[in-house]
This record gives structure tokens, sequence and C-alpha cells, in this order.
């Protein structure tokens, strides 16, 4: 079903989107992440990473479903792409981070495409010394996987569609949508 929310225009014009994943769906998903992690770290202290900016809405809405001694920081993945339609060279940026020597890092990202991304953030971050390493993502394109890595909790694994909201972004817009959503196939297609 195509939105009828109106939508701030983009610098390609109108396009249409169908939600995938609606704003409860996703609040009974986090909650449901916070409590693996609750399992699986205990009241060990732990530290949480999230990689900007589109795992922004994730680690809020995550971090207070966590009650163990929590860190946060962020750092920064940049790929020079407008849409995920392509890979592009990445950049990272780790001047945000907090130090991660002997802490239990939780790297927390929007999605696993790819995922080059994340394997680049997760051996750069094991430069750092910290004790573990695991990864987190909100969405998950297993059609697309390139790289041998697979995240160590995944929110939801979705088809192959360019999705926004909730912290993803199309040039840079709709990070703020409440829901997942896909655009239509033949748009994505002609901007692409
Ligand atoms: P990967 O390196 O796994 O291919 O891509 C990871 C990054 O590409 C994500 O962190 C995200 O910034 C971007 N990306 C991949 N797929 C999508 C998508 O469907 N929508 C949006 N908005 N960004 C995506
Ligand atoms: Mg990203
Ligand atoms: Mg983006």
């Amino acid at each position: 079903s195509a939105l009828s929310i109106q939508l701030p225009p983009s610098p390609v014009g109108l396009f249409s989107l169908h939600i995938l994943i609606e704003t409860e769906e996703l609040a009974a998903r986090v909650s449901s992440l916070a409590a693996e992690l609750t399992e699986t770290y205990g009241d060990r202290p732990l530290t949480v990473l999230g990689v900007m900016t589109g795992s922004l809405v994730l680690m809020a809405d995550l971090i207070r479903r966590l009650e163990m001694p929590l860190k946060v920081g962020v750092m920064q993945a940049r790929s020079y792409r407008g849409t995920a339609t392509s890979a592009g060279d990445l950049t990272l940026n780790l001047d945000m981070m907090p130090k991660i020597a002997g802490q239990d890092v939780l790297v927390v990202d929007d999605i696993f495409d790819t995922g080059h991304t994340m394997k680049n953030v997760l051996e750069s971050i094991q430069e750092h010394g910290p004790t573990s390493v695991r990864s987190l993502v909100l969405l998950s394109k297993s059609e697309r996987h390139e790289v041998a890595i697979r995240p160590d909790f995944v929110g939801f694994h979705i088809p192959n569609e360019f999705v926004v909201g909730y912290g993803l972004d199309y040039y840079d817009l709709y990070r703020n949508l409440p829901f997942v959503a896909a655009l239509e196939d033949h748009e994505i297609a002609s901007h692409a």
C-alpha cells in the first residue's frame, strides 16, 4: 500500500513508499533485542557504539531498555553513494569514540546490507583492544550479503528493497519517519 502522508520533497522529486515495519513492531522488537542483550551480558558493564547517523533512532530507543552499567559512544561510517545500490569507498571517523580498551563493546548500526560497513567497523574497533566485540543491526538484507561475517543480533530480516525511516535516510531525508518504509521499486530504479 502506498503511503498517503505528505513527505517533504526530496532532490529526486516525489516518490511513493510502502510501510514494511510499523512503529509498534519496531518498539516490540527493540524491547526483545534489549532482553537478548541482557541475557548475553547480564549485569556486566557494556559500551554501546552507534554507527552514525543511521543508528541514531535505534540507539536512543535501545539504550533506554538496557539496565547494565552502560557507556554510550558514537563513530561515523560514511560511504559515497546516494542509494544503497552500489558499494562505495568507506571512510570511518573514530574521533568521537570513547576509550574501549578492556571493555565489552556492542556496535550498533541501522542495516547490514552487503556487510562491508560492519566488517570494516569491527576490524577497526578490534585494533583498540576491547575485551569483546559484538554487533547488532535493526535490519538485514540477506540477499545482498557479500562478506563472511554476520551480525550477532538482528532486529528484522527484510527483502532486497531500499528502506527509509527510523534512522535510515534517502539523500539525508526521512530519518525521522517513525516506521520503516520501502521506496517503490520503479522509482529507486529510475533514480539510481
Ligand atoms: P553495507 O556496507 O552493509 O552494504 O551498507 C551499510 C550501510 O549502507 C548502512 O549503514 C546504510 O547507511 C546504507 N544502506 C544500506 N541499505 C540501505 C537501505 O535500504 N536504506 C538506506 N537508507 N540505507 C541503506
Ligand atoms: Mg550507515
Ligand atoms: Mg545513508
